[in-house]
């Protein structure tokens, strides 16, 4: 794999320990809205790479990645490097993309939003005209990552609909979790593509509730964050 060097430029805490890094863009390097990359990076097992989808745009001059802290030596590296910090990327992998029919619904859970908002930042900056609704479950509403922007997408024609395990006093949001009841209480299940992206326990769940919906294999874009 022909890998590209490139420095961390900045990081932003969202909240607990979900983040953000931003990298340089090398030169020449393109990839396309919901692709992933390999981030290498030495760590004080060697040098390790894994996965990450591209959070970031097609547009944006800039690469990022958001994931947690898990107290794996692989993310210990990577919550210890600094602005200027050297790492690797591969060239964009993967062949997730936005659906070409819509109305797409997205059915996503906490960190799992990441290629969808690649996806979704990259329709609002082309104007592409995309509409479709995303179902965002979160444990509250003081840890819901790329929130703001992804409210604003509603003036574009994608709804968010939040979904929040524990009591929020949103009286828009929903409580509990994402089921199938609840996705037919916003959309029409019957048409348009479902896309959903994340751990593997995340996935697992959300295909029980397109099971529950009929949503033929056809219709279902479905990206998962590792094995199982
Ligand atoms: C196509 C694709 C896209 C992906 N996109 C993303 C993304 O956008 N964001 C993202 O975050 N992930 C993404 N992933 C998953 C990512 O590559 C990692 O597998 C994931 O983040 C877990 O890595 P880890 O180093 O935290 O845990 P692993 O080393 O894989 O270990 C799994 C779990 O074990 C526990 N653990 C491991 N070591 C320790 C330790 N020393 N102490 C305590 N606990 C420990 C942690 O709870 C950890 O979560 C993607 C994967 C794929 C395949």
């Amino acid at each position: 794999m022909d890998w590209h060097a490139t420095k961390m430029t900045d990081r932003h805490l969202w909240c607990e320990d979900v983040y953000s890094c931003r990298f340089e863009r090398p030169k020449d390097y393109s990839f396309g809205a919901g692709q992933y990359l390999m981030l290498r990076l030495p760590t004080s097992d060697g040098t390790l790479a894994k996965p990450f989808s591209h959070a970031s745009a097609p547009g944006d001059s800039w690469i990022e990645v958001t994931t947690h802290f898990s107290g794996s030596k692989y993310k210990s590296a990577l919550a210890d490097l600094e602005p200027g910090s050297e790492v690797s990327v591969s060239p964009a992998l993967g062949r997730l993309q936005i659906p070409a029919d819509d109305p797409v619904t997205f059915l996503v859970g906490g960190i799992g939003i990441t290629p969808v908002r690649s996806m979704l930042r990259d329709a609002a900056q082309r104007h592409t005209g995309l509409t479709g609704t995303l179902f965002y479950g979160n444990r509250s509403p003081q840890c819901v990552v790329y929130r703001d922007e992804l409210d604003s997408y509603e003036s574009d024609g994608i709804r968010t609909v939040h979904v929040f395990e524990r009591e929020s006093n949103e009286p828009a949001a929903e409580e509990g979790f994402i089921t199938a009841e609840l996705v037919k209480h916003h959309v029409d299940p019957t048409h348009g593509p479902f896309v959903t992206t994340g751990p593997p326990a995340m996935i697992t769940v959300m295909e029980r509730v397109m099971d529950e919906l009929d949503i033929e294999p056809e219709r279902r874009v479905i990206e998962r964050f590792g094995a199982g």
